[in-house]
């Protein structure tokens, strides 16, 4: 079984200062033999310094975002590569807002997953419905249809790479969490496809983890369910104190 994975999500905040500052009192306040994976997401204005502060720490350093092609004229783009040689481990790819925002869909993020995984980042994959969905029973049907686009084709290397984020549109942002029954529910609907799809082996280091208004109150409670493998968090990872007790939980 893999650690639990921990990503804080910085969305577009936090100044390169406020960044390397957050970045050097988290790497103080966590032991460099933390019994769960963790990493900050900072917008790409900041992944470099942060990427230096952490260095051998154990504590990795996630993109939000990147683009499918590894080089080229691509005005405004970063690519898998460049953000690899930045000090990036990790990337997310398909988070809600860039699907909403920026119209990503599901070929986009499995071209994504492909391009990431082969610059060796690990691709952390967004999936999840909106309100509207829920509301008319799609769930479980938009979740198998995001999560089988969005891996298709992806060979045993690549898919060893991915983590799956289940983060519900509706709770993400809103305060609104998904029980820990509902959000286990579907971890197993995920892993029960990505086992249809790859075959167990895959599925034991399989990391499916959740996101949507995790908090230091709801976080022991969610990982209190074995489904769940980590936490995605958005606006709890801005805080230091309140992350590092999401880390701790
Ligand atoms: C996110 O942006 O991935 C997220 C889960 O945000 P929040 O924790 O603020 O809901």
């Amino acid at each position: 079984m893999a650690k639990p994975l921990i990503v804080g999500n910085w969305k577009m905040h936090k100044t390169v200062g406020e960044a390397v500052d957050f970045a050097r009192r988290l790497r103080d306040a966590l032991s460099a033999n933390l019994d769960r994976s963790v990493a900050v997401a900072p917008p790409f204005t900041a992944i470099y310094p942060v990427a230096q502060v952490l260095k051998g720490s154990g504590i990795g350093v996630c993109a939000q975002n990147m683009h499918e092609k590894a080089a080229g004229a691509y005005t405004g783009e970063v690519s898998a590569p460049l953000l690899a040689d930045a000090g990036c481990e990790y990337v997310i790819i398909g988070h809600s807002e860039r699907r909403t925002y920026f119209g990503e869909g599901d070929d986009v993020v499995n071209r994504k997953i492909k391009a990431a995984r082969g610059s060796g980042l690990k691709a952390i994959c967004c999936i999840g419905e909106t309100l509207q969905e829920r509301e008319a029973g799609q769930t479980f049907s938009v979740i198998e249809r995001q999560a089988k686009k969005g891996l298709r084709g992806l060979n045993a290397a690549e898919i060893g790479g991915v983590a799956i984020a289940y983060e519900p549109v509706w709770a993400i942002g809103t305060g609104k969490t998904a029980t820990p029954d509902e959000a286990r529910d579907v971890h197993l609907f995920i892993r029960d496809i990505v086992k249809g799809e790859y075959g167990e082996g895959i599925t034991a280091d399989l990391q499916v983890i959740y996101g949507g208004s995790v908090n230091p109150a709801n976080i022991a409670d969610l990982m209190a369910r074995p489904e769940i493998g980590g936490v995605l968090v958005g606006g709890a990872s801005l805080d230091i104190e309140s992350f590092a007790k999401i880390v701790r939980f």
